[in-house]
């Protein structure tokens, strides 16, 4: 069987792509390996063109993978994905030595290129890269918003919800496949459904996950402050299978900077959600991310930020410095006038003080009792997730046991803990 290495960079919604791919070639016939170190005789790159760190992580992979083909250890060399979007003749022009490029959506070209049908029956099936015991679920493609400082419209154009049966029989097929905990993932996660349904429907299609046997947590991934679905907060507090953890992007707080941003609410209105959030799930876990540095975001904006973090005491907080990219409203309104080394200076400042929360956070845990699920065993350490920690992203539970079985359930009492992570014991097995 000839052997296909997939290397996925960029987000989880890149990860669902390949996973969809990659089912679709081994129905083909073809062997496939995920982000294998081992260079294949075929090797598909499928990349993310957000942000410049993500372009030239991919410049980079790319330029690899065609060293490795000069050496002779690859044959076939194809890349695909966000950054052959935005930049497919450039990328032709100056990289000729891979065979094809692809845009986002191109399944069908890149099947017919390897000889392999595209067999639409499996539309809700996919090879899961991930540990087995969890996976992403993308419910949309797309998104409808024009934040100032965003390529994704560009690149992914308009939302498209996908239909609620097929999620649902992709969900059960996993489950199948032995996930038990599912991640929600789209570029606005709560717009779900207004597409298609005439209705935000994110909802009832969470629920309508939770009855699928075998799935245990739901995690919801990329939720936007405007509009926020109320149903969406009751569905979190009184299913027991919702994680009580939301990623929410803020991005600012200062309602000049968000105004510049297009992100359509206002400081009053995050504070407000904030609020509604934490009195109907006051455990929810939150996780946001900022941007700093953005065009004309001064220092009294700056400091209006610092004090959101200092009073919200974000759970999980990610911040980014603005980097100017083509098309954007920001790139074609604003001179992209915060000098880089103050963009730094403001995301280590954000940094600092949120670390301090985190421990503090962390530290409040001691002495309680967490139900976790056990991700792999890491020296003589099991290391676990309890239903406030996304993986990959988030802080993890170490527990001094390595008897502990991956995708199980355990009971842990939290012995000691840092910034980072909580360190635990095991409880009971349930
Ligand atoms: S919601 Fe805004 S930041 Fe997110 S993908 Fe859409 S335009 Fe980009």
């Amino acid at each position: 069987m000839k052997k296909i290495n997939i290397i996925t960079l960029g987000c989880s919604k890149n990860i669902v792509d390949s996973e969809r791919l990659a089912m679709q070639l081994q129905q083909g016939g073809y062997l496939l390996l995920h982000n294998s170190p081992q260079p294949a005789r075929i090797t598909i790159i499928n990349t993310c063109g957000f942000i410049n760190d993500a372009k030239e992580e991919a410049i980079d992979t790319i330029l690899q993978c065609v060293q490795a083909k000069q050496r002779g250890e690859i044959e076939q060399l194809f890349v695909m994905g966000c950054l052959v979007q935005r930049y497919a003749d450039a990328l032709r022009k100056e990289i000729p030595e891979v065979d094809e490029y692809f845009g986002v959506n191109s399944f069908a070209a890149i099947l017919q290129q390897l000889n392999a049908a595209q067999r639409d029956a499996l539309h809700t099936q996919r090879l899961i890269s991930t540990p087995q015991h969890y996976a992403y679920l993308k419910v949309a493609e797309g998104c409808n918003w024009h934040c100032g400082y965003c390529a994704i419209p560009l690149i992914r154009g308009k939302y498209v919800s996908t239909p609620l049966p097929d999620l649902l029989q992709e969900a059960t097929s996993l489950a199948g496949q032995g996930v038990r905990e599912l991640m929600l993932v789209a570029q606005d996660l709560t717009y779900y459904g207004l597409d298609l349904y005439h209705k935000r429907s994110i909802a009832p299609l969470v629920h309508s996950l939770s009855q699928i046997e075998g799935i245990e947590w739901l995690r919801l991934h990329y939720g936007y402050p405007t509009q926020f679905p109320r149903d969406l907060i009751d569905e979190m507090h009184d299913n027991p299978k919702v994680c009580k953890y939301l990623d929410i992007p803020f991005q600012h707080i200062n309602d000049g900077v968000l105004q510049r941003m297009q992100r359509g609410h206002s400081q009053k209105d995050i504070l407000n959600l904030i609020e509604t959030l934490r009195r109907r799930c006051p455990d929810v876990a939150l996780r946001t991310t900022l941007l700093v540095g953005y065009p004309n975001e001064d220092e009294a904006a700056f400091e209006e930020l610092l004090r959101f973090v200092q009073d919200v005491r974000f759970e999980r907080l990610g911040v980014f410095a603005y980097s100017e990219e083509d098309g954007t409203h920001a790139a074609t309104h604003y001179a992209d006038n915060v000098p880089a080394a103050e963009k730094q200076r403001r995301c280590d400042e954000v940094m600092r003080l949120q670390s301090r929360i985190s421990a503090q956070l962390n530290e409040a845990k001691v002495g309680k009792t967490f139900r976790v699920i056990a991700d792999r065993i890491e020296g003589k350490y099991t290391i676990a997730r309890t239903q406030y920690d996304s993986p990959e992203v988030d802080g993890e539970v170490l527990i001094a046991d390595t008897s502990l079985q991956a995708g199980a359930f355990y009971q842990v009492t939290i012995t000691s803990a840092n910034e980072f992570d909580l360190f635990g014991e095991l409880r009971v097995e349930n």
